[in-house]
């Protein structure tokens, strides 16, 4: 059903506080922000809004998370749908899903619509992959392309779509008009890694004052949701020990844990 698919939160609890590093993107973002909250402003000398941004980056680096802050900042409806949903869907389904979505936005609009994954709808036309029917694919891109050229420059429906994988999305996408605003979202660095553990810190009681440049330092490669991970762990393993507050050992503890997983994962990859 409709409600299962469209995740529409108007709850305005995201914000960019909540988004450790990734200064370039917010900024880029915040622009997106500006033009939700006074679009006659930026439309009063003939410029065209835009329709969509694409949010490039690694798995677990934050854009769902961005995205649901633009649309936190700009006290505007979020609705999203991920890319993957489509993958086992009946013929004829995807395309009315897509029409479904944007008239919903429309009708709340201004609004956000995030498309998760949309590799998975938007991949290059015309190149075999072996999930799922093509055909059904090719329909629900169409679709899409053609939700995005149809509405106008005063709808004000800003479209994010997320990927990690830029290079087999259909040109067609980044076409101008359509997602022909790049923003690279990357693996922390370690300064952004300690920004990380301060936000996925405030609600943990610790029992010491944690060197969080250490723990940047033990986390290379992690990315913001692996850190939120470790965090968490941490805080589970320090109750089970029945502790009153979490130790740096129980950081330590978690970060083997997750440095565990994230080998386990890169196994069964390669
Ligand atoms: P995917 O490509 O796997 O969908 P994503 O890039 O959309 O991943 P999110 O779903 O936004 O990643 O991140 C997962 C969780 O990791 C977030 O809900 C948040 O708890 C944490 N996280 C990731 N990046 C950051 C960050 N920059 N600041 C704070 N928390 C982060």
């Amino acid at each position: 059903s409709k409600a299962k698919l469209f995740d529409e939160k108007t709850d305005t609890r995201t914000t960019f506080k909540d988004v450790a590093g990734l200064e370039g993107a917010k900024e880029e973002v915040e622009e997106i922000v500006e033009f939700l909250k006074n679009p006659d402003k930026y439309t009063s000398l003939g410029g065209k809004i835009p329709k969509g941004a694409l949010l490039v980056g690694p798995p677990g680096t934050g854009k769902t998370l961005l995205a649901k802050a633009v649309a936190g900042e700009a006290k505007v409806p979020f609705f999203s749908l991920s890319g993957s949903d489509f993958v086992e869907m009946f013929v004829g389904v995807g395309a009315s899903r897509v029409r479904d979505l944007f008239k919903q936005a429309k009708d709340k609009s201004p609004a956000i619509i995030f498309i998760d994954e949309i590799d998975a709808i938007g991949r290059a036309r015309g190149k075999n992959n072996f999930t799922g029917s093509n055909d059904e694919r090719e329909n629900t891109l169409n679709q899409l392309l053609t939700e995005m050229d149809g509405f106008g420059s005063n709808t004000n429906v800003i479209v994010l779509a997320a990927t990690n994988r830029a290079d087999v999305l259909d040109k067609a996408l980044m076409r101008a008009g359509r997602f022909d605003r790049l923003i690279y979202v990357d693996l922390p660095d370690i300064r952004e890694r300690k920004e990380i553990f301060e936000v996925h810190l405030r609600p943990i009681k610790t029992a010491e004052t944690l060197d969080l440049d250490f723990l940047a330092r033990q986390t290379p490669g992690f990315s913001g949701a692996d850190i939120a991970n470790v965090c968490n762990e941490a805080a589970l393993i320090a109750a089970r020990k029945e502790r009153p507050a979490v130790t740096k050992q129980d950081f330590l503890d978690a970060v083997d844990r997750i440095v565990g997983g994230l080998e386990k994962k890169n196994k069964i990859i390669t």
